[in-house]
Order: structure tokens, then C-alpha cells, then sequence
């Protein structure tokens, strides 16, 4: 389908600001599903989809006026609906040179006439108060205009944003996207047979009701196709890889030359387990063998996965090969960098990192080395498949926490990935047997101890002064602290700014600690510097959004405060309690949750009772209710946009059944009835690190 700019109201300027969303493409804007919704419906029943503060309001306007005041200019308008329920509306303006000639509140005043119908969307100003009814606006629709009906009295969707973007302009551009010619004419990537066989609804249908759901039984059903979807085109990724890995032989195997292992695990200061023994063997074993590698590497936070890996790229290292490392953030990847540096300088190894915010010349360096191998190891973001980056001799690529990467981050490696020896980390606890259905006979090796002398994570819910003070007590022996807060509807920038505005409070709080701000909108070496100075201890607590959330290990940390945690999903609270525990101190994990409702609640027990991460995947499968349809994915959990490993099992069952009968009728997906399906699989997978070849 066309590119975005080309879509009704949307121009270059704002093209740009969707490039930051990966949305390139009118088709990427339609798969783009919302976060969450809101439940903006008349009498709206209360089944755990609207924020408890949220007020969705219809009414006439009593009256509405301008307010006389000194610094600044505030309308207001009083509404009342038919129970003659009333609200207040406050509108603030600073006071500025441009006021004085031009009227702030013109359209506030056109739309707010004396008995005119309006949708008023917004929170309560006390947001304790459930009686209060003086509402900040954020959304208001005239109920006769003809656009209202995409913003309000329905079920609503919430998008991720991005600076420069508002919901409302979201749901416009997509309402013109699913009017375009150009999506009314897209044939359905499934085959009609499998469309039967599952009896799901069209992918027009789908589409159009996974935006604009004319009720939660139409969303659930739009939901499990699009899911279905997903889970069977990567499904046939990895099979149609399966069949391509089996087929080319690398044509070498590794030799285990011991003159880097050795001193390697000499310096490392502890042994291996005996599960990093057995994995490390079981990745060895694939390496020396003249078939490319192609393992997935499963182990709950903190089982010591980087040094596993460490241990496969140390053995290319030993036979002169190049290895790449892959980490979801920036910020992990910025970390692995130093842990792998730190290591490897006593042996002499080059390593590099590369990010998209690598600086010009450091960038024209590391690429200049690893086009000529002096450079053996690099470690960076998705930057590192950028088309430029061209290695010597690649041979391993390392993929760290993969089940972050969204089938958006496209890019290739230049190198022959049908090859390359390929090891995939995650966290994420999908059952073996499961695993190793859907991946094909993917190898599965699976960490199941946590290093030795590791003490229970205590998990506990507080109030903000019993929070700050466990923070205090540990911060005074000596130890450190993270205090985490939600993203705010989901916009890295606003998020950044109330981030910045809790950490002043909180610096008032703690005058005589260190304390350092983290998150997504910091450039580079501002990131780099607060985190190199929290793990040397310079700092004793760190202020974050959730971009620390996977990988960070500071094992002198012991506290984990997560703000408002009933925002949280379950995989997103274990990813961040496991930031703490990593070293030999008592730690606790405190959740700090003033809004809870029942859902919240329960996942909140859940994850108080238990720090086992398969069995919080299975609570979290059951836990999840109708209101909480695509809901918690508050930082894009798992690779999955519609599908959830958990509560989509059956339909994973289906995808996995249905693949193997697709590709053994049509291995090469040459069928005229399989083309539409086929072309949106090159298009996902064919430039990805899961690179197939259906030519
Ligand atoms: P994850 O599996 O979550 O990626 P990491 O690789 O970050 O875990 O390891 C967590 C911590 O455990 C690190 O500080 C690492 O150095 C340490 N670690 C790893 N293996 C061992 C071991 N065998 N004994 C002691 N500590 C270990
Ligand atoms: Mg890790």
C-alpha cells in the first residue's frame, strides 16, 4: 500500500513524526492497533477499561464563560445531561502577547453555546474524589458534528504517540485508511480454506474493527484473527527456515581452541552453573557442526544468559570469526557493551557498540573495522542491520531478548544469513513443548537455575512514604535503589517530562542521597553517563521511566520501587523486579499502586506470591478478562501485536497445525491462492534477521 504521506491530511511534516512510530506505510498505519481503549459508550458499564479518574461525559451547556484572572486566562462551561448530572470544565491559557490580539477561547466559545450537545472526555481534577466533578478536558466533540462518532459514544481507541500526535488525528487518519481505495481493494492474506476452517471474519473486517469495534464481542473476535494472523505468518518464517537451515550446510565447523575460553572463565570471579554448563555445551556442539546454528536460548531474569552468549562468541572469536550482538534498547545495549568490555580487555578482544545515536565519526570507525575484522564483536541495537554495516566474516549473530523486537524493525544483514549461526535469547517463558511446535524442530535450550547464593526478591505493596522509606534504610547501608513510573499515555516525550517532575519532588524527599533521571528522551551520552555512574555507585537512586526494564544489571541495587504498578502488565513487573536481586544482598521489590481495580489487584497478589516466571505466565493467561483485550501492553511485552502467548494458546495451536499443512501442500507458497499471504511474508520477514528465501 502507499506511503503514509500520501493519505488524506497527512503531508510530509507529519509523515515524519509517523517515521518515529515506524509507521511508513498506509498498511503500516492500519496494523498499527491501538494501545488500550476507552470505553466512551452512553452509561458506559464499568468493566475495567476506562482509567478510574476518567470522566466521559455527555451533555448540553448551561452556561460558559471567560473567567477574570491574573496571570492567566481560564474558561469554563458548565454541562448537564438528562439526569441533570452536572460538570465543570476549566480551560487554561497562558497569558501571552499573542492573547492580547487574539482570542484564546474563540472556539471554545463557538462550540460551547448555551444548550449545545457536547461529549466532554477528561479526568477529574481531584483524582481521588469519585464525587468530584470539575473535569480538566481532553477531548470534546459537538455531538452533531458528523466526526464525533469516531471519538466518542463508542468504544474508543488509544494509540502510542509520539510528540506532535494526538489520538484524535490518530483515529481521523485511520478512519481515511480503512475509507482508501487502496485498503478496499487488498485481497485477504488468508487463503479462503483456512479462513473456513477457523471461521474467522475477513481481514477487512478485522482490520476495521480492531480500530473502530462496535462492541467488545466484535474486538474479541477481530482480535483472535488478526492473532491468528501474526502467529501463522511467523510460524512460516520459521518453518520455511527450518526447511532453508537444513538444506545448506555452513560448510566449517568451530574448533575448540581454549585460548580465549580459558582465561575467559579464569577471570570471571564464579563458576558456571550446571545449566550454563549444559547449555553452553549444547550451543558448542551446534557450532562445531557443519550445520548453521539456529537455538533459542530460554532462561527466566537474571539466569545469566550474556555470558552464555559470551561463551558462543568468545569460541567464533577463537576461529577468527565476527560476532554481532542485538539488544532490544538502547540502553541494554550500551550496557552489554561495558560488561563485555570489561571482560574482554584482559583478553585482548575488540569490541564496538553500535546505536543509531553512535556519533558520525565513532559510527565511520566501527564500521571501518568490522569491514576490515579488526573489530571481532560488536554490540548494538537494530542499527547494526542498517545497509551499510558490512562485516569481514560474520558468523554469529546473537539475538538478546528477541521476543522486544517487532517485526517493524526491519533491516538486513548483508551478510548470507542462511549461514549464519544464529542464537536467539529471551526471557519470555513459552513451555518447551509449545516452543518447539510452533519454531519447528527449532533447538530449545532452557536455563533452569538462577546462579548460586541469590536471595529471594521480597515483594511487597506500599504506600509512597513506606516506599521512600525502605529506599532510605537501604540507600543508608549502602546499597541502591530504582523508583520506576509508568509511561504516560504512552508518549515517551510526556512521559520524560512527569518523570522530571517526580524527580524533582523526590530529590526534596531525599536531600542527602545522589540521584539520577532516566529515560527514553535523554540523548545517548546522557544515558551512557547516568548509567555508567549508577552502576559505579555514584549515584544512589535512579528515577526512570520503564526504559530500564529489561536487561539492566546493577547487582548492588536492592530496591525496586514501581509507581503506580496496577498500570503494569505481569511481564513487565517480573522484567523489572528482576533488575534487583542480582548480587548477594537481601532485596525488595515495593508497589506502590493507589488506583487498583479487581484485575489489578489479583496481579498484583500474583505477583507477590510468586518470582517464577513461567508461573506468572500462567496466572497472567487466566487473569486476563475481556476489559483487558490488548490493554496491559504497556511496553510492547512480547513480539506479538494482537496475539498473547498466554491467553492465545489455542489459536498458537491452530497457526502451528495450519503451517505445516500450508507448507507441506506448497513449500515454495507458489499457489495463486497463497500469493496475498506470501507477499505480506517476504514483506515482514524477508529483509529481518529471520531472513527467508522463497525464491
Ligand atoms: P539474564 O539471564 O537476565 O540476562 P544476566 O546475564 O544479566 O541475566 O545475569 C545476571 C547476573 O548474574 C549478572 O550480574 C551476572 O554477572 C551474574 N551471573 C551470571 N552467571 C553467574 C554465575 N554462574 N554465578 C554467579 N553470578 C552469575
Ligand atoms: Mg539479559
Amino acid at each position: 500500500m502507499s506511503n503514509i504521506q500520501y493519505l488524506k491530511g497527512v503531508g510530509p511534516a507529519k509523515a515524519k513524526l509517523f517515521e518515529r512510530l515506524e509507521i511508513h506505510t498506509v498498511a503500516d498505519l492500519l496494523h498499527t492497533y491501538p494501545r488500550t481503549y476507552q470505553d466512551r459508550r452512553e452509561n458506559a458499564p464499568n468493566n475495567g477499561l476506562n482509567p478510574p479518574t476518567l470522566v466521559v461525559f455527555k451533555g448540553r451547556v448551561l452556561r460558559a464563560q471567560t473567567v477574570p484572572a491574573r496571570s492567566v486566562l481560564i474558561f469554563k462551561a458548565f454541562l448537564a445531561d438528562e439526569k441533570n448530572n452536572q460538570i465543570e470544565c476549566t480551560w487554561f491559557k497562558r497569558r501571552t502577547f499573542r492573547n492580547f490580539r487574539f482570542d484564546p477561547f474563540a472556539a471554545l466559545k463557538k462550540d460551547f453555546k448555551i444548550n449545545a450537545e457536547i461529549w466532554v472526555i477528561g479526568h477529574r481534577e481531584n483524582r481521588n474524589n469519585f464525587l468530584d466533578n470539575k473535569i480538566t478536558v481532553e477531548e470534546y466533540y459537538p455531538v452533531s458534528s458528523p466526526e464525533s462518532v469516531w471519538h466518542a459514544g463508542r468504544i474508543t481507541p488509544i494509540y502510542s504517540l509520539t510528540e506532535g500526535l494526538t489520538n484524535k488525528q490518530f483515529r481521523q487518519f485511520m478512519h481515511e485508511a480503512l475509507s482508501a481505495p487502496d485498503f478496499q481493494n487488498e485481497p485477504d492474506i488468508l487463503p479462503p480454506s483456512l479462513i473456513e476452517k477457523r471461521h474467522f471474519i475477513s481481514g477487512r473486517q478485522a482490520l476495521h474493527a480492531v480500530h473502530f469495534p462496535s462492541g467488545l464481542s466484535e474486538l474479541e473476535n477481530a482480535r483472535a484473527r488478526l492473532a491468528y494472523e501474526e502467529f501463522l505468518l511467523l510460524a512460516t518464517a520459521w518453518g520455511i527456515k527450518r526447511t532453508q537451515t537444513k538444506a545448506i550446510a555452513k560448510g566449517y565447523g568451530y574448533e575448540i581452541k581454549k585460548h580465549l575460553l580459558t582465561p575467559f572463565r579464569q577471570n570471571l570471579g564464579f563458576d558456571f552453573t550446571n545449566s550454563q554448563k549444559k547449555v553452553i555445551n549444547e550451543i558448542f556442539a551446534d557450532l562445531q557442526s557443519q550445520l548453521p546454528m539456529n537455538r533459542l536460548l530460554q532462561g527466566d531474569v537474571g539466569s545469566g544468559k550474556t555470558i552464555v552468549a559470551l561463551s558462543a562468541i568468545l569460541l567464533a572469536a577463537e576461529n577468527g570469526y565476527q560476532s554481532a550482538l542485538m539488544a532490544p534498547t538502547e540502553i541494554l545495549a550500551e550496557q552489554h557493551y561495558l560488561t563485555f568490555q570489561k571482560i574482554l580487555k584482559k583478553l585482548k578482544v575488540p569490541v564496538a557498540v553500535l546505536t543509531s545515536s553512535t556519533k558520525a565519526p565513532e559510527r565511520k570507525k566501527t564500521l571501518a573495522g568490522l569491514a576490515d575484522g579488526s573489530i571481532s564483536i560488536v554490540v548494538g541495537t537494530h542499527a547494526l542491520i542498517q545497509d551499510d554495516v558490512k562485516f569481514k566474516n560474520l558468523k554469529l549473530a546473537v539475538i538478546d531478548e528477541q521476543h522486544r523486537f517487532g517485526v517493524k524493525q526491519r533491516g538486513k544483514l548483508k551478510e548470507k544469513t542462511a549461514r549464519l549461526d544464529l542464537l536467539t535469547m529471551t526471557a519470555t517463558p513459552i513451555p518447551r513443548t509449545l516452543a518447539l511446535a510452533f519454531y519447528g524442530d527449532l533447538a530449545v535450550s532452557t536455563l533452569t537455575e538462577l546462579p548460586p547464593g541469590r536471595r529471594p526478591i521480597q515483594t511487597r505493596i506500599a504506600d509512597e512514604f513506606e516506599a521512600n522509606h525502605f529506599v532510605a534504610e537501604e540507600v543508608k547501608q549502602g546499597r541502591q535503589a530504582y523508583i520506576v513510573y509508568p509511561l504516560i499515555e504512552e508518549s515517551e516525550s510526556i512521559s520524560a517530562k512527569a518523570v522530571t517532575e517526580e524527580f524533582e519532588k523526590l530529590q526534596k524527599v531525599f536531600p542527602n542521597f545522589n540521584l539520577a533521571m532516566l529515560h527514553g528522551q535523554m540523548s545517548r551520552s546522557e544515558k551512557e553517563q547516568v548509567m555508567a555512574d549508577f552502576a559505579a555507585h555514584k549515584t544512589d537512586i535512579l528515577v526512570a521511566t520503564p526504559v530500564i526494564e529489561v536487561g539492566i544489571d546493577v547487582p548492588n541495587a536492592t530496591v525496586m520501587v514501581i509507581q503506580n504498578a496496577e498500570r503494569f502488565g505481569l511481564a513487565s513487573l517480573h522484567q523489572l523486579r528482576g533488575r534487583v536481586g542480582r548480587g548477594k544482598f537481601d532485596s525488595q521489590c515495593v508497589l506502590v499502586a493507589p488506583h487498583q481495580g479487581s484485575i489489578s489487584r489479583e496481579r498484583l497478589r500474583i505477583i507477590c506470591d510468586t518470582t517464577d516466571g513461567f508461573k506468572i505466565g500462567e496466572r497472567d493467561m487466566q487473569l486476563r478478562g475481556p476489559g483487558e483485550i490488548l490493554g496491559t501492553r504497556q511496553s510492547g511485552e512480547l513480539e506479538f501485536k494482537a496475539g498473547d502467548l498466554f491467553k492465545d494458546r489455542n489459536i498458537l495451536q491452530w497457526a502451528t497445525e495450519d503451517r505445516d499443512e500450508l507448507l507441506r501442500e506448497d513449500p515454495l507458497l507458489k499457489k495463486p491462492e497463497h500469493a496475498a499471504f506470501k507477499a505480506r511474508l517476504l514483506e515482514l520477514y524477508q529483509n529481518n534477521w529471520h531472513l527467508i528465501d522463497l525464491s
